[in-house]
């Protein structure tokens, strides 16, 4: 194939119609055709990334391997393609401005005005064309964060706008995608809305080639005929993407609807074969008809949003796929956990995940938790947070240490089992400077991990700042809760389980972070198959 190809993807009428699930299933069918592929978000917010957003606002902060802490949606993106993404893969309004006047600064625009156009939009068009450069991959996929219309995505519509210019037509295709109501009292789906984005992306300069319509009911062939003559689209290319009981049959709905095929015609590309979806279709196919139910609890105090622990809940449809089980996810506010009502929250539960966190707000309730699972014998994974918390409940029940703690709850601790890493003790800013990304893991022959992961070595990506406190390491394993996984270069203990426990494991890297669909992580995988064991 020629020259980069540019699929910009915008998202109208409302927001989290799934720009994120479209792209990623975009990229996975033009991939599955040998096709090298990757995806971009642009996000319009001035935050120079989320990783200072609390999780409410947005859902999670996903890590990247190179330490970006990125948007939730490169985490569909690389689930769906099995790719590793990078800061490049993300790009806000705060970045984009953030160079921009560390440019002018440097005296780079040489006594120039700096405007929104053209200083912004060539920032925006640089960052975009960024991925294209090393002739890597044939098509990038640029997901536009937000809705047509809004005044903070104006200088990205525009910058794309120059770009279908610069780069030309053959080589850019625009998706569309919006929302068709169902008025249930009149019984009529209603193609207004849709008009309307479509006309304020007219009104920036942007023609749509392809309208996905988010629907709620089978669009028939004279609604999309009508949402074809008004938006001067094609026909063919007004597709439907109706409500699916999984996120992971849309790219096989998007099969049959042919978006592959509209943007390949769009681009001029030549195609005979179909993609080859034959995995994907296996691994939908035991998603739906798996019936053994396996119950996890999972302990967080960010569970009144689902998306803050989006990538642990997708990790274990993951695995709970590659054991042929159905895993049912209930929250558990570790707000609301507590000595007298522990047993009520916690049995019947075939699994416990104590997830991740930040500050003092529900630490009781995961130490609790962790205690629960340990007592009781039921399957344990604890991620960051959740094995610090498991470590601090172990040196207070089981070494008898009764103010045990970590140092980022409470300085008046004679126990610090968990303590603030040497190199983040200069550290004042918040933004980007915790322990991030990926680092190699040693893992210790005969342990559980190692057996799940069935190497010696790995690498795993991290988001903390607080660490196992190596002073104590003799007593725990004396104790029975070993460190079976190390850093190599530092020494930092980044794995921990329990000898006494059928499997009861704690990570201080991010596990959800790298399961994909074609490749469910070991751990997680290893976690539901001792959980399946525990509920047979
Ligand atoms: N707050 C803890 C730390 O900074 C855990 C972080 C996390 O769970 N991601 O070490």
């Amino acid at each position: 194939m020629g020259s980069t190809k540019y699929v910009f993807v915008t998202g109208g009428v409302t927001s989290s119609l799934g720009k994120g699930i479209i792209s990623a299933s975009l990229g996975r069918l033009l991939q599955a055709r040998g096709y090298r592929v990757t995806i971009q978000k642009l996000d319009p917010y001035i935050n120079v990334d989320p990783g200072t957003l609390n999780p409410y606002e947005h859902g999670e902060c996903y890590v990247t391997d190179d330490g970006a802490e990125t948007d939730l949606d490169l985490g569909h993106y690389e689930r769906f393609l099995d790719i590793q993404t990078s800061q490049a893969n993300n790009v806000t309004t705060g970045r984009i401005y953030q160079s921009v006047i560390n440019k002018e600064r440097r005296g780079d625009y040489l006594g120039k005005t700096v405007q929104v156009i053209p200083h912004i939009t060539d920032e925006i068009k640089r960052r975009i064309t960024l991925l294209g450069r090393k002739n890597e991959y044939d098509f990038i996929i640029t997901e536009i964060g937000g809705t047509v219309g809004d005044i903070e995505s104006l200088p990205y519509i525009e910058a794309v706008r120059q770009l279908r210019w610069d780069l030309g037509d053959e080589n850019t295709a625009f998706v569309h995608l919006t929302l068709v109501p169902y008025l249930a009292a009149s019984g009529e789906l209603k193609t207004k809305p849709t008009q309307h984005s479509v006309k304020v992306l007219l009104e920036n300069g942007i023609q749509p080639d392809v309208l996905v319509l988010r629907a709620e009911h089978e669009l028939d062939k004279a609604l999309r005929k009508k949402v074809a003559l008004f938006c001067n689209v094609e026909f063919d290319a007004v597709i439907q993407s109706i409500d699916v009981s999984t996120i992971y049959e849309v790219p096989l709905l998007m099969r049959e609807e042919g978006l592959d095929e509209i943007v390949l015609k769009k681009l001029k590309i030549e195609f005979n074969a179909s993609p080859n979806l034959k995995e994907w279709s296996q691994f939908v196919e035991k998603l739906k008809s798996s019936s053994q139910e396996v119950r996890i609890a999972l302990v967080g105090k960010y569970v009144e949003l689902a998306d803050s622990y989006k990538s642990i809940i997708e990790s274990l449809i993951h695995a709970g796929a590659k054991n042929e089980v159905k895993v049912k996810v209930t929250s558990v506010h570790s707000e609301r956990v507590n000595v007298g009502n522990i047993d009520e929250k916690l049995t019947g539960y075939h699994g416990i995940l104590v997830a991740p966190g930040f500050g003092d707000r529900g630490i009781d309730g995961k130490i609790l938790s962790a205690k629960f699972a340990r007592e009781n014998k039921i399957p344990f994974l604890g991620i960051c947070l959740g094995l610090q918390s498991a470590v601090i409940e172990f040196a207070r029940n089981v070494l008898g240490y009764s103010d045990a703690h970590s140092t980022e709850m409470t300085n008046i601790t004679k126990h610090p089992v968990i303590d603030l890493m040497e190199e983040q003790k200069g550290v004042t800013e918040k933004g980007g400077t915790m322990r991030l990304g990926g680092y190699a893991c040693s893992l210790k022959p005969d342990s559980k991990v190692q057996e799940a992961y069935k190497v010696g070595m790995v690498r795993e990506r991290h988001r903390h700042r607080y660490e196992f406190n190596n002073d104590f390491l003799d007593e725990f394993e004396k104790g029975g809760m070993i460190s079976t996984g190390i850093n190599p270069e530092s020494g930092l203990v980044e794995i921990m389980e329990q000898t006494n426990h059928p499997w009861f494991v704690g990570t201080q890297f991010h596990p959800e972070y790298r399961s994909t669909v074609l490749n469910p992580h070991p751990l997680f995988v290893a976690f539901i198959k001792a959980a399946k064991r525990y509920s047979e």
